[in-house]
């Protein structure tokens, strides 16, 4: 096939990129910047501005058989829940996905994924750290907790629309917490299992690892793998409407924590301060993937968390040893 993949800087982005190449499709991506950590494998990789209508005028004779529109301005909670990113959240996520649903009306042949996400669920359903209700049919009426989470639901609102009104063949995920090796671990997009990868990884035995928070706030983590057969699943089913994609296992943010010092085999405490939170607690609600595409993950968090931690230390311990020798520079994707 022949696929385009918005957002293939990114980290779902670059691995979805990937497993497209290996299974011998053809694959364009367009991203403001090229992966962080890793040469692409796209066969052709543009760097652009997705705000910019123009550069669309190209693209719909392209013929594509698939898009992935995964570029959005995000990060994890210190960057969408501070409230100073709100505005470019808004503006920049939207830009780029109302170009997207414009680009492609009238073009039912191009199947088009739209990754949505976990934090479109109400706050009034995610109060209780035991029993958050992220059923796919609770999401309204609306009150996500942050502009990221309204721009996410306006967004798929967009997507739907085109499909009712101009024959867009969507797909949509909502994407619960996505983790594994080439997430960004720091500059202050980074999302918990990263984080916390980070500070443990730097940590010595006697140390504190600092945890936003009281830590008993909830969530679930799924590794980057199973996140990309679910999308698999979902864009080689009919199902059009928006569907969690992500683990149903809720653990504490604590528990996470203390699951990346064992991995690590060192002796250290967890020291809970004030940090954004989020709402109190939030879980995969996967009764409707399972029904409709029979689709759930394997749910093993650590077998994901000891991969991202070893990818993890080894990126800081390879900083390390090029500030010590003196080594700069950085990737040459061209
Ligand atoms: P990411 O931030 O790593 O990737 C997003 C990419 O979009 C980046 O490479 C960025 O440069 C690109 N981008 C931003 N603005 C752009 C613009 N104007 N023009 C071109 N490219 C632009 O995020 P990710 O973790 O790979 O997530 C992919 C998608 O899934 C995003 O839409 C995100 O909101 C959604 N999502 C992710 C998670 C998760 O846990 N990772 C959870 C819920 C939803």
């Amino acid at each position: 096939m022949k696929i385009l993949v918005l957002g293939g800087g990114g980290f779902i982005g670059h691995h979805l990129i990937n497993k497209l190449v290996a299974e011998e499709n053809t694959v364009h991506s367009i991203d403001l910047v090229y992966p962080h950590y890793n040469k692409s494998k796209a066969h052709r990789f543009t760097i652009g501005d997705l705000r910019n209508p123009a550069l669309f005028e190209d693209l719909v004779d392209e013929k594509y058989d698939q898009v992935y529109q995964l570029a959005a301005d995000m990060g994890g909670a210190g960057y969408i829940l501070s409230g100073e990113n709100d505005a470019d959240i808004l503006h920049n996520s939207a830009m780029i996905n109302l170009n997207v649903a414009y680009a492609f009306k009238g073009q039912p042949q191009v199947k088009i994924f739209f990754s949505s996400s976990a934090c479109v669920y109400p706050m009034h359903h995610q109060e209780n750290a035991n029993s958050p209700n992220c059923r796919e049919s609770n999401v309204y009426p609306a009150n996500p907790d942050s502009d990221y989470g309204w721009e996410k639901l306006f967004s798929e609102r967009v997507f739907m629309a085109f499909a009712r009104n101009y024959g867009l063949n969507i797909r949509i995920a909502r994407f619960h917490n996505i983790f594994g090796p080439e997430n960004v671990y720091e500059g202050g997009r980074e999302k918990a299992p990263a984080a916390i990868c980070r500070k443990v990884a730097i940590a010595k035995d006697g140390d504190e690892v600092e945890i936003w928070g009281d830590g008993l706030q909830t969530r679930s983590f799924l590794y980057i793998d199973e996140c990309l057969k679910g999308i698999q699943k979902l864009m080689e089913s009919d199902f059009t409407s928006p569907v969690n994609i992500g683990s149903d296992r809720m653990v504490t943010i604590n528990e996470l924590a203390q699951k990346v010092i064992s991995i690590s085999g060192k002796r250290l405490s967890i020291h809970n301060i004030t940090g954004p939170e989020g709402v109190r607690g939030r879980n995969s609600d996967n009764r409707l993937i399972l029904e409709k595409l029979n689709w759930k993950p394997d749910n093993d968090l650590d077998y994901g968390l000891k991969k991202l931690y070893f990818w993890v230390l080894s990126r800081i311990e390879e900083d390390a040893n090029e500030f010590v020798s003196g080594v700069t520079g950085g990737l040459n994707n061209e």
